[in-house]
């Protein structure tokens, strides 16, 4: 088939293969050129571990540190009439390169959250792997099963406290205009932190203890996103950012608990970024667009990759690692210099639709949003016949 994007609001509903794959290539050649992580990760579990920060930090923890690594992931196998989702591509593409490069690599595609998840995970630790010394928790999930009580959880993405009415991009009709978001009520407020916060986080953690599954000095890290005034009304100070900060409190519950291992929890502060999970939040494709320009102009611009060659290097394998006062690390600092911030802001009340292009860089936010699907990627033949079946399965 030929396999052009089909984009349904802020989702693209496929996926192409060789794309994917080009731009898995691009992380690992980008990884192995930055040289080897020195006292890296041996023995790596990647919650998440198919798109965004979760694949990146698979890539950086196997390409840039010779690690094995088990990932997680929640992904939509290809047929022969219908194409798999970019996580699915992203993953056999590792699988392909790791294979190649020698390094041990097992994905276990289901769900994360679910207490047979957890016990398959521990067994494969068993047969292959052993202990681990870093476990990644990258979780984006729109809804969580709770394990015990069987109840579903759907995550909401809203104010808190009153509603919210802000400058809106719709990256489907291009259209700039204010959009007032509901309030949440408690109710939501609860299940969001049910499903984006740290209980499951907690889980994994204790499965793997009581399996005796942990290495001396194992470290597990969490991701987040903190933001600034524009973002704050809906995301720091929202149903999301509550979640978040429910991640601090068990980041606190999991490195009590990791004493007897020597062991650390902390969260990472990453910077706001174009992948599926982003896009969903309202504001973030405006701010994104404008957040890109600028820091492009300023030269510190950076993807995944870059963030997660950053955490391992500047704050997971360093002595001296950038935490704030909340011990969390630290590598949003570029996105959050106040002058960048200072730029973003002047530029947001400035938008409307007939200035869009020229404002803010819409057409970066654009590419990189198809980018995650696989499209728009240099070097891939869109108009050839394409199998949406890959040789590498996992
Ligand atoms: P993403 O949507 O690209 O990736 C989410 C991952 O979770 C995928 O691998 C998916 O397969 C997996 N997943 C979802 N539901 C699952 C389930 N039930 N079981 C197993 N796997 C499941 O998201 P992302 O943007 O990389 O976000 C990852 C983390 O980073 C999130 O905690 C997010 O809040 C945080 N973060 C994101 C940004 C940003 O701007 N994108 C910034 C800072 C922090």
């Amino acid at each position: 088939m030929i396999i052009k994007p089909k984009v349904r609001g802020f989702i693209c509903i496929n996926a192409h293969p060789q794309g994917c794959a080009a731009n898995v290539q691009e992380f690992i050649d980008y990884t192995k050129a930055q040289g080897t992580i020195e006292n890296g990760p041996k023995n790596v579990l990647v919650l998440g571990c198919s798109t965004g920060y979760g694949l990146a930090s698979r890539i950086t923890a196997a390409f840039g540190s010779g690690a094995k690594t088990l990932g997680v992931c929640f992904e939509k196998p290809p047929t022969d009439r219908k194409t798999g989702s970019a996580g699915y591509y992203n993953t056999a593409a590792f699988h392909a390169q790791a294979e190649a490069a020698g390094l041990y690599a097992h994905t276990i595609n289901g769900d994360a959250f679910s207490t047979a998840c957890k016990e398959q995970v521990i067994a494969q630790l068993q047969k292959d792997m052993g202990k681990v010394d870093l476990i990644v928790y990258s979780l984006a999930a729109p809804r969580r099963t709770d394990p015990v009580t069987g109840e579903v959880y759907s995550s909401v993405l809203k104010p808190i406290g009153g509603d919210y009415t802000a400058k809106n991009l719709n990256t489907d009709t291009l259209k700039v205009s204010d959009v007032t978001v509901e309030a949440a009520t408690q109710e939501e407020i609860a299940a969001t932190v049910n499903v984006m916060g740290g209980a499951d986080w907690e889980l994994w953690i204790d499965a793997l203890k009581q399996a005796d599954l942990l290495a001396q000095g194992c470290q597990t890290v969490a991701y987040t996103y903190r933001g600034d005034k524009l973002t704050w009304p809906i995301y720091g100070h929202a149903t999301i950012g509550k979640a978040k900060e429910d991640l601090d409190r068990a980041a606190g519950a999991i490195q009590a608990s990791l004493a007897g291992v020597q062991g650390e929890a902390r969260v990472a502060v990453l910077k706001a970024l174009v992948t599926q999970a982003s896009s969903a939040i309202p504001v973030m494709p405006l701010y994104l667009s404008i957040l890109i320009k600028v820091m492009k102009e300023d030269g510190s611009d950076e993807g995944c990759i870059e963030q997660l060659q950053r955490l391992f290097t500047e704050c997971l394998y360093t002595d001296a690692p950038r935490l704030d006062e909340q011990g969390r690390f630290r590598v949003d600092e570029k996105e959050l210099d106040p002058a960048i911030q200072a730029k973003v802001e002047a530029i947001w009340p400035e938008v409307t639709e007939d200035n869009l292009f020229e404002l803010t860089d819409f057409k970066g936010y654009q590419t990189e949003f198809l980018k995650l699907f696989g499209f728009g990627v240099q070097g891939v033949d869109y108009d050839a016949e394409t199998s949406p079946l890959v040789e590498h399965n996992f």
